[in-house]
């Protein structure tokens, strides 16, 4: 995209506060395009497509892992950031890195294994896909990690606790301060939280979890089954679902763009550090579109992840984890000879050791694992 269709408070690639270690321009390519290519090509974003979101990846083809998640969270970031004019390629960038920390086993999979950490100063995924991008990836000659921009890093970034943040330098400083990121990075939160909540809809439909009659009871879903279901009385259930999806994922995208817009208009940030200053975010729902997201995600959160079936699958998950976690404490030396070699060093750093490469797997690995060190 050509700077000259950018916003003024957009991130400009040829402003950006650089990389820790700075390279060369690319000939073709601008720095955001660069994060993104990278992280595309990176090992940690080919492992996404094996592991899970809600339901483990073997249970069924159908179901969204995160992978798809992440390409889904992109799609609904870019549309946002151009009606905007902001940067595509960065929140392209951010949205498909925002999940690489992610550990196998979904949710269950990042509690436990932040239960495991609880003496070594905790696991939180979201840190972890900074340390992925930042440390874990090992594929250029010249820096460890994937080396990219402040900004991609930024939007990657997206919680913090205090204590993490006085660690983390510069990236750290806003959460300390209470201030907000660019306006990419806050795209690409919200995108996520869009996609997350309607492809659960179709996913937990389609495993016969949520009924129809539920969802009815959610605002945001009724509004849209009762403009299809009168355009389309004959529908079947399954296109009938994919209709209303993709019109609720219109109408909370497009109130997005609406309420940001006027936000930004009214707060009239000039420069991408301006919107960094400010200490509420502009890139919102309106009150009105964000309780009926909240409603459906409280819903989902009650009738799918709590639903007895993902529960018991989330049981065994958090058994395996502990299982893979307390071996490679006791015996680092059944991890692969680069994590063994690190885990020399102290038992804090062997934890982290241990949960870097536990979160590393994927489901069928991490499942695989498991087997091999029960019958070894
Ligand atoms: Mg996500």
């Amino acid at each position: 995209m050509s700077n000259t269709t950018l916003a003024t408070y957009a991130a400009f690639s040829e402003q950006s506060r650089g990389r820790k270690i700075p390279e060369v321009a690319s000939e073709h390519r601008d720095e955001f395009q660069r994060d993104r290519d990278r992280i595309v090509h990176s090992t940690g974003f080919r492992r996404l497509v094996y592991k899970t979101q809600v339901f483990v990846n073997h249970e069924g083809d159908l179901y969204r892992t995160r992978l798809t998640h992440s390409i889904e969270v992109a799609q609904i970031a870019r549309t946002v950031a151009r009606a905007l004019r902001l940067n595509e390629s960065l929140v392209e960038g951010i949205s498909l890195a925002h999940d690489l920390g992610h550990t196998p086993f979904g949710h269950a999979g990042q509690d436990t294994l932040n239960h495991c950490m609880r003496d070594y100063g905790g696991f939180e995924h979201n840190l972890q896909s900074l340390r992925v991008v930042d440390e874990l990836e090992a594929k250029y000659a010249d820096f460890p990690g994937l080396n990219l921009t402040f900004e991609t890093r930024e939007g990657i970034l997206k919680h913090c606790s205090a204590q993490n943040a006085r660690q983390l330098g510069e990236l750290g400083e806003r959460f300390l301060r209470r201030q907000q990121p660019g306006l990419e990075a806050q795209i690409a939160n919200l995108a996520d939280a869009i996609a997350y909540n309607n492809h659960d809809v179709d996913d937990g439909f389609r495993a016969g979890l949520i009924s129809l009659e539920q969802l009815r009871e959610q605002k945001l879903f009724a509004d849209q089954y009762d403009v299809v279901h009168e355009r389309y009385p004959d529908l079947e259930d399954r296109r009938l679902i994919y209709e209303i999806i993709r019109r609720m994922i219109n109408r909370v995208v497009s109130d997005l763009i609406t309420t940001s817009q006027a936000l930004i208009e009214k707060a009239a940030p000039r420069t991408i550090d301006d919107v960094r200053e400010r200490s509420n975010l502009l890139i919102e729902f309106s009150d009105e579109v964000y309780q009926e997201h909240l409603q459906l995600k409280r819903f989902l959160n009650k009738s799918l992840y709590s639903h007895e079936k993902v529960r018991s699958m989330t049981g065994k998950a958090q058994k395996m984890i502990e299982v893979l976690f307390d071996r490679y404490m006791a015996e680092p030396s059944q991890m692969p000879q680069e994590f063994a070699n690190r885990a020399d060093n102290g038992e804090e750093l062997r934890a982290r050791v241990v949960a870097d490469y536990v979160a590393g797997m994927t489901d069928r690995f991490a499942i695989a694992e498991h087997e091999r060190l029960l019958s070894g």
